[in-house]
């Protein structure tokens, strides 16, 4: 059991509730963030933070309590619950209103915070890669619902990870409506061919990886390596030489299949390890928290 903060209080988790009439559950109106506790150091957490804000404003969510406010908030929230290694899950939902569309008629903004211990995918995977499957739906484009914003309607990745769980896999590649490399259901992706690492541009329409920007800032520059920010083709990860998602969660993880076709060697490459390695290795030691 652990201890969530909600509106304002610590409550048990099995006492945490929100309404039935709040928009987040009847509408998905909201949003939120996925952040890392590495020994008691929350990785990246400002640009989190600043993240979470610019979903709301994106979407005229006022939540209540300033950035600062917060992240007394989720720095409480991790120390309450003794959480040195862990995930927090932070979300703003627009409140409780009436069954109407309407927004601006929920007064107050839910806003929580769970800390809890991490499912990571199996070590097996980091060793031996990961098999995804390119989904048939397309990304939202980003002029309808940019993927920039995070916000609680996740029904366009969760429909093309039901794609993936039917397939037998953990995650799909998606494409946008351009027929262009976009990125994962809960990831982004990257690929490598001949020693050059390339990644969709944010123009792709995806979520600005906050894992993403540290691997491309600084994990690949320490290697001595620059990531390229370019428009991908299918074609291309399908012949890279090496292929990795980057993700909160997932950390850096290496691609060994994706549907039928096989990636580079089906191991997982000498690149993707050393980025893997050095990602580890930089917060498990000192996670930056800006
Ligand atoms: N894309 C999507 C759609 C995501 O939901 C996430 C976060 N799980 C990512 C990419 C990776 O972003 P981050 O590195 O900030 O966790």
């Amino acid at each position: 059991m652990s201890k969530i903060w909600l509106n304002g209080e610590f409550v048990e988790s099995e006492d945490a509730q929100v309404s039935v009439f709040d928009h987040g559950l009847l509408y998905g109106d909201g949003c939120f963030e996925g952040i890392r506790v590495y020994n008691n150091r929350i990785f990246k957490l400002r640009s989190h933070l600043k993240r979470m804000f610019e979903s709301a404003q994106a979407i005229r969510l006022q939540p209540g309590c300033s950035i600062d406010e917060l992240e007394e908030i989720v720095r409480e929230t991790v120390r309450v619950n003794n959480q040195s290694d862990g995930y927090i899950r932070l979300v703003f939902t627009r409140g409780k209103g009436t069954l109407g569309l309407n927004p601006f008629l929920c007064p107050t903004a839910t806003v929580f915070v769970i800390v809890e211990s991490i499912k990571l995918y199996p070590d097996e995977m980091y060793e031996d890669g990961m098999s995804i499957i390119v989904a048939e739906r397309p990304r939202v484009p980003a002029h309808c619902l940019d993927p920039k914003v995070k916000s609680l309607n996740y029904l366009n990745n969760i429909l093309a990870k039901i794609e993936a769980v039917d397939a037998g896999v953990l995650e799909a590649l998606m494409l946008n409506c351009e027929g262009e490399v976009s990125e994962c259901t809960g990831d982004n992706i990257f690929i490598i061919k001949d020693n050059t690492i390339s990644t969709p541009p944010i123009s792709a329409g995806i979520l600005h990886g906050i894992t993403r920007k540290f691997v491309i800032e600084k994990v690949a520059p320490e290697l001595g390596y620059t990531i390229e920010e370019r428009t991908i083709q299918l074609s291309e990860v399908l012949s890279a030489d090496e292929v990795f998602l980057t993700g909160t969660a997932a950390e850096v993880i290496g691609v060994s299949h994706i549907g039928d076709d096989v990636v580079g060697s089906g191991k997982v490459g000498t690149i993707t390890h050393q980025l893997e390695a050095e990602f580890r290795r930089r917060v498990r030691e000192n996670a930056p928290e800006d």
